[in-house]
Order: C-alpha cells, then sequence, then structure tokens
C-alpha cells in the first residue's frame, strides 16, 4: 500500500480559531482572545502556524502573557511553537469585540463598550451624546461617571444611582 508522502497542517485554521477560543484575556479571564477580537489572522505559512495579533493598547503588558498562553494551548493540541506577528495598524477598535465577548463582560461586572451615539440631525449643534450606560448589577441605566480610569486605562470608573454600586467601564476606543 502506498502511503502519500505530502503531510498537511496538523489542523485546519478554523479548528485553530476554535484552540483559540481556549485562551483567556489575563486581565478579564471570562472573555477569550477571540471574543476581544484580537487576532486577526491564523495561517499557514509552510509548516509554521502564524497568528496575527493586533494588541489592545500598544504596550500593553497583558500581550506577553497573551502570547505565552496561546503558544501554550497551541501546543496542548499538538502545534508546536506558533510564530506570534503583531500587528498594531489599523489600530484595535472595541468594536471588534464580539457580542458574545460583550456579554460576557457584562455578566462579569464590567459595562461593554457602547458605540458613541451622534446626533447629526443638525451639523450646526454637532455634539456627541453620551451613550447611557447601562449598570451590569441592576440595568439602570441612571449611571454617573466617576472618573475617566477605572481599574486599567482601558476602563472608567462608574456608579449606579440606582443600586449605589461602582463600576467599569469599558471605554470603546
Ligand atoms: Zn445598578
Amino acid at each position: 500500500m502506498v502511503v502519500s508522502a505530502t503531510v498537511g497542517p496538523p489542523a485546519s485554521t478554523d479548528q485553530i480559531w476554535h484552540w483559540l477560543g481556549e485562551v483567556s484575556d489575563p486581565e478579564i479571564p471570562v472573555i477569550s482572545v477571540t471574543d476581544l477580537g484580537i487576532i486577526r489572522a491564523v495561517e499557514w505559512q509552510g509548516d509554521e502556524c502564524v497568528i496575527t495579533i493586533t494588541p489592545t493598547y500598544s504596550g500593553c503588558p497583558a500581550m506577553d502573557v497573551i502570547a505565552e498562553e496561546i503558544t501554550k494551548v497551541l501546543h496542548s493540541h499538538g502545534i508546536n511553537l506558533p510564530s506570534i506577528v503583531y500587528q498594531l495598524s489599523p489600530a484595535w477598535s472595541t468594536d471588534w469585540m464580539t457580542e458574545a465577548g460583550k456579554q460576557k463582560l457584562s455578566g462579569y461586572g464590567i459595562a461593554p463598550p457602547q458605540q458613541q451615539v451622534v446626533d447629526i440631525s443638525s451639523i450646526r449643534r454637532y455634539r456627541e451624546l453620551q451613550p447611557a450606560i447601562v449598570c451590569p448589577q441592576c440595568g439602570s441605566v441612571d449611571t454617573q461617571l466617576v472618573s475617566q480610569f477605572g481599574s486599567t486605562a482601558c476602563k472608567a470608573l462608574y456608579k449606579c444611582r440606582a443600586c449605589l454600586e461602582p463600576f467599569d467601564y469599558f471605554k470603546p476606543h
């Protein structure tokens, strides 16, 4: 019996995307790197698996941890030493976060980023309206900004006037 000499990659890129869903964000363990939308590409270049990542913030120290975690998870699935490539442009945007990721954030007690509401009814009085930030504890929109910076630079600190609980808001950018 003749066995073909051509050996395909050990896993499809779809399968690798799926495995990357097991890698959680070190700062918010309930959401995965795929939920965050930082994985831009998964491809095979010859027998090397190349993962392209766009950091949420440049110089974010969590990125090293994420790269290590990705290497560990893929290794556990039989993929040795994936290449992690950082792509800084276009910059990561909270729009890349999946709906599932936003829901998990809310369940974790962090208000997910919301689209800025822009009132374009009159260009003359063009202004940005603050979107209503929903309290992740009780669902009230009666919330108030306490500080532009919460537990990390990418979050703002809010306070709910209904349940009086403070909470982090993941700022859109
Ligand atoms: Zn509340």
